[in-house]
């Protein structure tokens, strides 16, 4: 199936109100093209390098969205075009995007990404991290908080996945309705891959990161 087709298929899929994020990192710009030229206009990307790369060569209507391990000293380089970091795991982060956000005099939006798979590589806040990071009201005048995100462990069990997407949910349902009450902002759940998805859309999650879907296995 071509990705024009994938595209248009998953996105009939959807149910209203769920966003998708095409995540492209690591497929060249010809792919990106395809799925721009099919009317898909957010993508994710891991390197803010390669981000930089095929911002500069592809439409300036298209929303970037980071989504993998952001490194403080490459923040700079995505400050001034990002649109949603969905992978801030640290203070310290969160302070380098407020410092970078002021110098290029935007606000930048930001998800909170959330440690729930049982994989230790897997980054993130722990839910009470979180908890405390949001009690503390850290001053990040340039910076937008939208929500959560999460990745479930990689496993066939998916009992195991619902449950962890069930705690960042609830954890979400919990900030929406105490720290954000009344913020219009935070309303992000970033839950969901190619194999998980469709839990996590049961699960409450409205926008989903689909790579492999879309544009097939990808070469490292
Ligand atoms: C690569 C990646 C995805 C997409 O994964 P697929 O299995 O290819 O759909 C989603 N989220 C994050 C954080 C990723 O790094």
């Amino acid at each position: 199936m071509s990705i024009a087709k994938r595209i248009q298929e998953l996105k009939a899929s959807l149910p209203q109100g769920v966003t998708l994020v095409a995540v492209s990192k690591f497929h060249p710009v010809e792919a990106l093209k395809e799925a721009y030229d099919a009317g898909q206009r957010i993508f994710g990307e891991s390197r803010a390098q390669e981000l930089g790369a095929k911002a500069k060569v592809l439409p300036n209507d298209i929303e970037w969205h980071f989504i993998g391990p952001l490194q403080s000293n490459k923040v700079k380089e995505i400050a001034p075009y990002i649109h949603l970091i969905h992978s801030v795991d640290s203070l310290k982060l969160l302070n380098e995007i407020e410092k970078q956000a002021a110098k290029n005099e935007r606000i930048i939006r930001v998800l909170l990404e959330i440690h729930v798979a049982q994989e230790e590589t897997k980054h993130g806040f722990s839910i009470n991290e979180c908890r405390e990071l949001v009690r503390q009201q850290p001053n990040l005048p340039h910076l937008q908080i939208c929500g959560l995100m999460g990745m479930a462990s990689l496993t066939d069990d998916e009992t195991q996945v619902r449950a962890e997407f069930q705690q960042v949910r609830s954890l979400f349902d919990e900030l929406r309705s105490t720290a954000f009450k009344g913020t219009e902002c935070f309303n992000t759940l970033s839950m969901g891959m190619s194999h998980d998805y469709q839990t996590a859309i049961e699960e409450g999650s409205n926008m989903i990161r689909v790579g492999t879907y879309i544009f097939g296995e990808r070469e490292y």
